[in-house]
């Protein structure tokens, strides 16, 4: 008879580039509130190579238990070993569900683990929610951006999807928590590696990412040009910000791709976000769901940015950014 699967929500850990990838945090956060729906719990899976750190820090997130296979020869990242550990993990301890970032890293192992399960897998998902049934509906884009699909794995365990970065806040770090440490040995069938690192160095992010951010100022079309579209760049600099655009502002080059906030490009989850000139498409809202305060300055207060908005200024777009840097000026000298 197969084994029953656990009610146990995995999450993946993905701790590269650690303080600029929340992400395996931010998904935690949210297995907590699926787990507390489910009656289930949460656990961590971390491979790799000296890796307390990071085991410490998932518990402190709302890991209450962190599998972990600690071994020099998972030091460098190889996709083949660590999608065969995951899968041989998930095969061995029949997690109700699992969850990988979807960061580059998550975006190639995923797919591979859920066609080694057998499962289905949900990519780029920007919500999950537990359903009457107690099914895993898992909220993703699909058409290219057009429509917002809501998915359910009914029959295939784990119930598998990918998260993107900035999609949920993580919780505030618990050092107090407790959570259990499972030991596991590298499993001696590991698959023979058809790619060595011979070297590898590491870039420094050059700045903080937008789905990072605490502050972040967004301006569409309705700045009016690329010189006045600037000025945002000047005003994020004062506040400490980052600058988001909306899809036409890419186009025009006003704004870098990287810029890009929406279905297309990133989710966002700011303490504060300033809209300047957008119009509020459901391409763009829809990577704001976890915008803690909204401020839309528009000129036409009929724009559905405004009506989203927590604090809705019917104004010229570039005209305001120009008088908040202005009274941030005053004040600083003040
Ligand atoms: C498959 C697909 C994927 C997409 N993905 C994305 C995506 O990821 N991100 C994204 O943003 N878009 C995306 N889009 C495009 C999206 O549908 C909208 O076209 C886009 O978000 C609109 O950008 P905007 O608000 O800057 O421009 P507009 O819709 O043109 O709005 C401009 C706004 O500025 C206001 N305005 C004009 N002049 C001023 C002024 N002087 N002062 C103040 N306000 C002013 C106007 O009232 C208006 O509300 C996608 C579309 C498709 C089809």
């Amino acid at each position: 008879m197969t084994p029953r699967h656990t009610g146990e929500i995995w999450v993946f850990g993905d701790y590269r580039n650690y303080f600029q990838n929340r992400v395996t945090l931010q998904i935690l956060a949210k297995a907590v509130d699926l787990a507390a729906a489910t009656g289930g719990s949460v656990s961590a899976v971390v491979l790799g190579h000296r890796v307390e750190e990071w085991v410490g820090e998932y518990i402190a997130h709302g890991a209450q238990k962190v599998y972990v296979i600690d071994d020099a020869a998972l030091a460098s990242y190889s996709i083949e070993t660590y999608a065969h550990l995951l899968h041989g993990l998930a095969r061995e301890h029949r997690p109700e569900t699992l969850l990988v970032g979807a960061t580059r890293f998550g975006q190639e192992l995923a797919p591979r683990v859920a066609k080694k399960l057998g499962t289905g897998l949900t990519a780029d998902c920007i919500d999950l929610e537990i359903d009457a049934a107690g099914l895993l509906v898992q909220t993703a884009p699909s058409f290219g951006g057009n429509l917002i699909a809501k998915i359910i794995t009914p029959h295939g365990r784990p119930q598998m999807a990918t998260v993107r970065p900035g999609t949920f806040q993580e919780l505030p770090h618990d050092d107090g928590a407790n959570g259990e440490v499972l030991s596991l040995p590298l499993p001696a069938d590991l698959p023979q590696q058809r790619v060595r690192l011979i070297t590898s160095e590491h870039r420094p992010a050059k700045k903080r990412r937008i789905e990072d951010a605490a502050i972040v100022i967004c301006g569409g079309r309705g700045m009016g040009s690329k010189g006045k579209f600037k000025k945002l760049f000047d005003l994020a600099t004062l506040m400490g910000a980052e600058v988001g655009a909306t899809r036409p502002v890419v186009y025009a080059e006003w704004a870098p791709h990287e810029a890009l906030v929406g279905q297309a490009g990133k989710n966002i989850a700011p303490r504060v976000l300033l809209s300047f000139g957008i119009s509020g498409a459901i391409q763009h809202t829809a990577a704001l769901a976890d915008a803690d305060f909204i401020i839309a300055i528009n000129k036409n207060p009929s724009a559905t940015m405004m009506k989203l908005a927590d604090v809705a200024i019917v104004a010229d777009a570039n005209q305001a950014c120009l008088g908040i840097m202005k009274a941030i000026r005053e004040r600083v000298r003040d």
